[in-house]
């Protein structure tokens, strides 16, 4: 008797199967991926970069497709524009005299956020970084302790200060509203014995540039105040240094390809119109210069409130274990993987658990906003991130894409997150992240 139960068991489920396997073929097209995907990897997009002409026309394209399939803005938005103001800040002078003596330029880094000027202890610490110490230990301690220093950086690390010197000089961008001021640092490389006096001169100018995400909801049927949230990032690296004669980083599969997935995603479900949840569909700006679109995206949720994030990131190759594959980071963190395996038997396709765990693939994309506080937030890919030679390249694509293998890969979170979008399934909650 149990196994002819069993049978049956096993008889309806593939029919189930079956049957959903045969919705989302009729209703997510290769072709229609296939557009989507071109016109956003296109040169006249050049390259997405934040902040440019690039990326606000592919923000348009993506507007017009959500308008298409019939989304509905965000609570609190008019449009799917979910607007937020960065603040640039760019060092314009930075001085630094010790015991009465210029140290020359070449020596002196700083890292502010805005202009100041020290000339007494209560104005910062002072902690030498000997060569038997471990500068990157120390430079992180002192970031935690949030108290100005001016830190005296052994020759041996003249490496380090090389990096760290280019990288402020950049500048930097945090969020106009944010409340927390970070302390400022003051490097001086050279051997110094004791300090009788010191002044530190810092002036930045500083610019508001205005972001946006791109979100768009179904609003959900019986669950309405439950989220699943399905994202990706719409921002590239934009013009970069040529090579034979290409300066463009289309990011083709970074991340266009996730973009494209949302887009279908939404356009399956609208057409599905039974989701018991609230789906949030959004593709985040800035991911490449901090996550920032995530990271406010993040503040304007109750995080409570979203019992699952699906972020999709590089999903335009074969991954290493083949076609009709993808991977889930930070898998062990909640059941939200076995649930999409679960959903996904008697298919052809398999989700696996991240096999790069040392690329720290969890705190590289956006899913790390929303796990930050709780969210069950995990990223899919197929990227064979430690061989692949086009990433961040001139040369990632649409021509070096799989078309057919995106298709099955978004297919398969189709059906993968049914049982979530239902309200049948709610994954655990992942413990709250230190980033
Ligand atoms: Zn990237």
């Amino acid at each position: 008797m149990r196994m002819k139960k069993l049978t049956t068991l096993i008889a309806f489920i593939a029919v189930a199967c079956g049957s959903y396997a045969q919705d989302v073929n009729k209703m997510i097209h290769q072709d229609d991926v296939g557009r989507i995907i071109k016109t956003l990897s296109a040169d006249d997009m050049q390259g997405r970069a934040t902040f440019t002409p690039g990326i606000e026309k592919a923000a348009q394209f993506i507007e017009s497709e959500y308008k298409q399939i019939g989304l509905q803005p965000m609570e609190g938005n008019t449009g799917y524009r979910q607007n937020f103001t960065m603040v640039k800040s760019t060092p314009t002078k930075a001085e630094i005299i010790i015991n009465g003596t210029a140290v020359p330029t070449e020596n002196v880094a700083i890292q502010g956020s805005e202009s100041f000027s020290w000339n007494k202890l209560e104005d910062a610490q002072i902690v030498k970084v000997t060569p038997d110490s471990n500068f990157r230990n120390t430079y992180k301690s002192i970031m935690q302790s949030g108290k100005n220093t001016v830190l005296l950086v052994d020759p041996k690390f003249s490496d380090m200060f090389k990096r760290l010197q280019g990288f402020v000089a950049r500048g930097s961008v945090s969020f106009k509203d944010s409340q927390t001021k970070k302390n400022a640092l003051a490097f001086v490389l050279g051997t110094f014995g004791d300090v009788k006096s010191f002044t530190v001169n810092y002036e930045a100018s500083s610019k508001e540039l205005p972001l946006f995400n791109v979100a768009g909801i179904i609003p959900g049927k019986t669950k309405p105040n439950e989220y699943v949230v399905f994202s990706g990032h719409y921002d590239h690296l934009g013009i970069v240094t040529p090579v034979k004669g290409d300066s463009i980083a289309n990011g083709a599969d970074d991340d266009a390809s996730g973009t494209t997935a949302v887009i279908s995603l939404a356009r399956y479900y609208k057409k599905l119109n039974n989701n018991a949840r609230t789906l949030i569909f959004v593709a985040f700006t800035a991911e490449e210069i901090g996550e920032f679109g995530s990271q406010y995206f993040a503040k304007t949720v109750d995080p409570d409130k979203v019992v699952a994030m699906f972020n999709i990131e590089m999903i335009g190759k074969a991954s290493k274990f083949g076609q009709n594959s993808a991977f889930i980071t930070g898998y062990e963190r909640s059941d939200f993987g076995k649930i999409l395996q679960k959903n996904l038997e008697g298919t052809a396709f398999k989700f696996y658990p991240d096999p790069y765990p040392d690329q720290n693939l969890f705190y590289r994309s956006d899913n790390a906003s929303l796990a930050e506080v709780g969210v069950p937030a995990h990223t899919i890919s197929t990227d064979q991130i430690d061989i692949d030679k086009l990433y961040h390249t001139v040369g990632d694509e649409f021509s070096t894409l799989d078309v057919g293998n995106i298709t099955s890969t978004i297919r398969a979170i189709a059906l993968s997150s049914r049982t979530i979008v239902a309200g049948k399934d709610t994954p655990t909650r992942v413990a709250k992240l230190e980033r």
